[in-house]
């Protein structure tokens, strides 16, 4: 019985493992199948061990000679089975590492020799931590926190990117899986370079274009004067899109920025008159800021933020609709909402909403001269400020978009910074 189910275990494994492999080689998550296999190989090694110390006397030695040679070759099987199966998770591509309760190296496969730096024999049984000390990994695996790190050079290449996640198994062991993203990295890279490059290129025809649009006059062929309007309209529109681009591949090379003190009085009352010359009086604009706070982050980066979010409100709300801008300071941190009376967005399309390019509804976006790139902005600014957006929307009653900012954003009014 042990024996058809720590056969079953090692088949199974197999198959996951060499799943692990090809999912690794398509690029698709390899991480969850890796998991399920070393979990299997922890369980067969444990059937085996059991099925080795709990064997009856008579077992191991057998009665008749042709159940002797039963036992023997199916030990055999079991052993060469075992065998693939610790041969395909030291072949992984990922690296590896189970680890004790108190965060011992139990085993490791061959990827974590190459991309963490381990050593056989002489790193089995030690600290993982005091292995790697010195460096970022050593710091998380120190620490409580449980999610992912990201994006962390490798100990035994700088050159070498790694992302890192660590699993409870069972109740005193961990893996840790670390995986090379280096390639992903490059990729994203060229991605960013060539959206930049581009942008960058189409900027001054498009100046040239929209220049010569503009000496145009219409009176001089009235037959021309909506297709000169619809050119003019469009041209102004390329030329914001490639603005947004490239304001987006800026705000994506940037590590951090630069903070200083935002007066939060002064800049609200930016937007309120930047609302108002959007609205031409065709809404009702309010501002609340009952809390005396100001924040710390990059004025230029959150003054482009919040205007999105002003000027996406005034864009989907219909005319006698209500906006409303509001600032407080919450038990869950700092917050700045701009809550409006509009079309509101389904269910359905919120969690989509910062990424490039996607619109609930594409005329209605562009009617109102929309890019299809404003949240994606948003979303990246509060990302530098480690914030989050928070969206809640009903269709025909209107939307409420919240940044939250961290409390130790908090500036009381009027101090500045040395
Ligand atoms: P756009 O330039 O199209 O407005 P955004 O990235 O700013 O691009 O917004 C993405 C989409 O989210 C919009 O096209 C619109 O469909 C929806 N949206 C954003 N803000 C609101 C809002 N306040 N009310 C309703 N829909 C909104």
């Amino acid at each position: 019985m042990r024996l058809t189910a720590a056969r079953l275990g090692v088949g199974s494994a197999i198959a996951l493992l060499v799943a692990a492999a090809l999912g690794h080689a398509l690029n698709a998550t390899a991480i969850p199948i890796a998991i399920v296999a070393t979990l299997m190989l922890v369980t067969v090694l444990a059937l085996w061990h059991l099925q080795e110390s709990s064997m009856p006397a008579s077992a191991l030695s057998p009665s008749t000679s042709a159940d002797a040679a039963r036992h023997a070759m199916r030990t055999r099987r079991l052993a060469g089975q075992l065998r693939a199966l610790r041969n395909a998770a030291a072949a992984l591509p990922d690296a590896l590492v189970l680890l004790d309760r108190e965060g011992r190296v139990r085993w490791f496969n061959d990827a974590a020799v190459r991309l963490l730096g381990l050593r056989r024999p002489q790193d089995r049984r030690i600290m993982l931590s005091a292995r790697l000390v010195g460096s970022t990994i050593a710091d998380w695996l120190a620490g409580s926190d449980t999610e992912p790190l990201d994006d962390v050079p490798a100990p035994a290449d700088a050159a070498l990117h790694l992302s890192l996640s660590l699993l409870p198994i069972g109740r005193d062991q961990q893996l840790l899986i670390a995986r090379d993203i280096s390639n992903l990295n490059r990729l994203e890279q060229v991605r960013r370079d060539f959206v930049a490059n581009v942008s960058h290129e189409l900027r001054t025809p498009l100046t040239v274009i929209h220049g010569y649009l503009e000496l145009l006059d219409p009176e001089d062929a009235p037959a021309l004067e909506p297709i000169i309007g619809e050119m003019r309209l469009q041209s102004r529109r390329m030329a914001q899109i490639v603005e947004d681009l490239l304001t987006l591949s800026r705000l994506e090379t940037q590590p951090r920025l630069v903070e200083e003190h935002v007066a939060m009085p002064a800049l609200l009352a930016t937007l309120r008159k930047e609302a108002e010359a959007l609205s031409h009086g065709r809404h009702t604009i309010v501002v609340e800021a009952e809390d005396a706070v100001d924040l710390l982050g990059s004025l230029k980066e959150l003054h482009s933020a919040f205007s999105n979010l002003v000027s996406n409100a005034v864009r989907y709300t219909p005319t006698g609709g209500r906006i409303t801008i509001r600032w407080r300071h919450t038990p869950e941190g700092l917050e700045f909402a701009v809550i409006d009376t509009g079309y509101g967005i389904p269910a359905s399309h919120q969690a989509r909403l910062t990424e490039r390019f996607y619109r609930v509804s594409s005329s209605r976006s562009r009617e109102t001269g929309g890019t299809g790139l404003g949240l994606s902005i948003v979303k990246h600014v509060l990302n530098l400020h480690q914030a989050r957006l928070t969206i809640a929307s009903e269709p025909g009653r209107g939307s409420t978009f919240a940044a939250i900012f961290g409390s130790e954003r908090a500036l009381e009014p009027g101090a500045r910074d040395a």
